[in-house]
């Protein structure tokens, strides 16, 4: 199992979560909210080898933690992984549009200058905005929206300047989101919950629960859970194992895909 996008740190016992994740085996992308959380967060995971922790500044958060951006520059090279980084468009966060911009922005030119990295990107009412950006900086690395709630068109577009994506339960539930994910690339899509934000019938998804999603993606497939399961690590696998210039040149080279 896949959960390539939830927050260890901000459930009320992250110890526990960890224990439970590796219990069930499942890979998490633990991704933080501000680059002062990543050391601790990254702690967490410290001999639990299917956990990674990528470094972030949520965009919610940008207008009050923008000056962590030098932390976020000092603590990069010890990430693989960016994220949770991006642009949110929605009530209470528009307003801030120019700090959230001016973060995203050094967050991509550094991660360019870096190398390049393996991005999890919010792009909540600012699908566009989101695009151009990255298109403008294509070293920052490989984007991996997650639960994009834009339109077709947009997700054509993005699909087009090589974003992955990653689902969960909760977007799934929906017939919009279940439509949007049909639309994506299979080659290109990982599982996520997005816990403890993402949540089900039971309150907070835990890293486990990303096998709902497994199941949901093998009904939009119309393919047996296993085929679904294999075509999942397959993309996980191909992330793993890319080196610095597939992850720069976004390309999905040597993917097997069962579309
Ligand atoms: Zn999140």
């Amino acid at each position: 199992m896949i959960d390539f996008h939830c927050h260890l740190d901000l459930y009320p016992d992250p110890v526990r979560e960890v224990r439970d994740a590796e219990a069930a085996g499942v890979y998490v992308l633990s991704v933080t909210t501000t680059p002062r959380a990543w050391v601790r967060t990254a702690q967490l995971a410290k001999g639990h080898k299917r956990i990674r922790t990528a470094l972030g500044l949520h965009p919610q958060l940008a207008h009050e933690r923008h000056n962590e951006l030098g932390l976020f520059e000092d603590l990069l090279p010890r990430s693989r992984y960016v994220g949770e980084i991006g642009l949110d468009g929605g009530p209470g966060y528009r307003e801030h549009k120019a700090l959230q911009r001016k973060v995203f922005d050094t967050v991509l030119h550094l991660s360019n200058k870096g190398g390049g990295r393996i991005m999890s990107i919010h792009s909540r009412h600012a699908v566009d905005e989101i695009l151009d950006q990255l298109a403008k900086v294509p070293g920052a690395g490989l984007p991996i929206l997650h639960w994009f709630s834009g339109t077709s068109s947009q997700l054509r577009r993005a699909a087009d300047i090589g974003c992955w994506f990653s689902v969960g339960p909760a977007m799934l539930r929906g017939a919009k989101g279940r439509s949007l994910a049909k639309a994506m690339p299979r080659n290109r899509i990982l599982t996520e919950t997005d816990g403890p934000f993402g949540s089900g019938p039971d309150g907070p998804l835990h890293p486990a629960d990303a096998w709902i999603a497994v199941k949901q993606l093998a009904g939009i497939w119309e393919v047996p859970l296993v085929e679904a399961k294999r075509q999942l690590f397959d993309n996980l696998r191909f992330l793993s194992e890319s080196g610095p210039d597939h992850i720069r040149a976004r390309t999905p080279v040597a993917q097997r895909s069962i579309a």
